[in-house]
C-alpha cells in the first residue's frame, strides 16, 4: 500500500500530551477542510500526479509530494533512532492509514494521530489520537462527534472567545483532557487561552517547536 506523503522528518513534538518526545513527523498530502490560518496549505492539493521526488532531503515547506509505501515509511522510522511516529497532516484520515498505523505497531513504534475529526475513525489501542475540532471552515466540513468521543485528547485552536466557549461545552463530559493552543503564537490569544485554563482546568499547548526553530 502506497501513500501520498509531502514530508518525513525527524523532529521534537510540540504540542499536547507528547511535547518534548522525539517523533517522526509523517505529513500525509490532502485536506478539504480549509482553514483560513492553516500552517501547512501546501498539504491540502492531491489533484496532481506524483510528483516524486527525494522526499527525505525536503528541508522546506512546498506543495511537492511523493507515493511512499509502508516498508519506505518503516525503512526511515526504523533509521531515524526515535520510537514515537506521529501521522499528521492534511488530514491523515483522508487516506487509508489503518494499515500504516497497524504496521508502525507491530513494529514497536508508539503512534499517535494529530487529525481533525473530520474523517470518522474508529478508536485503536495501538494509536494516540488527537483531535484538533473545527468549524465554519471554508471546505464545509465539520468536527464528528464520534470523532470527539473517539479520541484520546482534544486539542482547540484558539482565537476568539467562541473557540473557548466550543471548548468548555465538550470538557463538560469528555473524559480525558482538552488542550488550548493559542492560533499562531498571538499574544492575545496565548493570554485568551492562559485566562481560560485558570478558569476552567483546561491544559495549555504551546507549540514549543516553533519557540526552538524546528519544524
Ligand atoms: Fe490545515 Fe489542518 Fe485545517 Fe486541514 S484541518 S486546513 S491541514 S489546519
Amino acid at each position: 500500500m502506497n501513500y501520498k506523503i509531502n514530508e518525513v522528518f525527524r523532529t521534537i513534538q510540540g504540542e499536547a500530551k507528547f511535547t518534548g518526545t522525539p517523533c517522526v513527523f509523517i505529513r500525509l498530502q490532502g485536506c478539504g477542510v480549509g482553514c483560513a490560518w492553516c500552517d501547512t496549505k501546501h498539504t491540502w492539493e492531491t489533484n496532481d500526479n506524483d510528483r516524486v521526488f527525494d522526499i527525505i532531503a525536503k528541508e522546506s515547506d512546498g506543495d511537492s509530494w511523493a507515493s511512499m509505501s509502508i516498508q519506505d515509511i518503516l525503512d526511515y522510522c526504523n533509521d531515524s533512532g526515535v520510537s514515537h511516529v506521529v501521522l499528521t497532516g492534511g488530514e491523515p484520515f483522508e487516506q487509508d492509514i489503518e494499515p500504516l498505523i497497524e504496521a508502525l505497531y507491530r513494529n514497536h513504534f508508539q503512534v499517535q494521530i494529530e487529525t481533525s475529526g473530520t474523517v470518522p475513525f474508529d478508536s485503536s489501542p495501538n494509536a494516540w489520537v488527537t483531535v484538533s475540532p473545527k468549524y465554519n471552515m471554508a471546505g464545509g466540513k465539520e468536527v464528528l462527534e464520534s470523532c470527539l468521543i473517539n479520541a484520546d485528547e482534544i486539542k482547540f485552536p484558539v482565537g476568539k472567545d467562541i473557540d473557548v466557549e466550543r471548548a468548555a461545552e465538550i470538557q463538560k463530559w469528555f473524559i480525558g483532557d482538552v488542550w488550548l493552543q493559542p492560533l499562531s503564537q498571538s499574544k492575545k490569544a496565548t493570554k485568551l487561552c492562559l485566562e481560560a485554563c485558570y478558569k476552567h482546568g483546561f491544559n495549555l499547548s504551546i507549540q514549543t517547536h516553533k519557540y526552538i526553530g524546528v519544524r
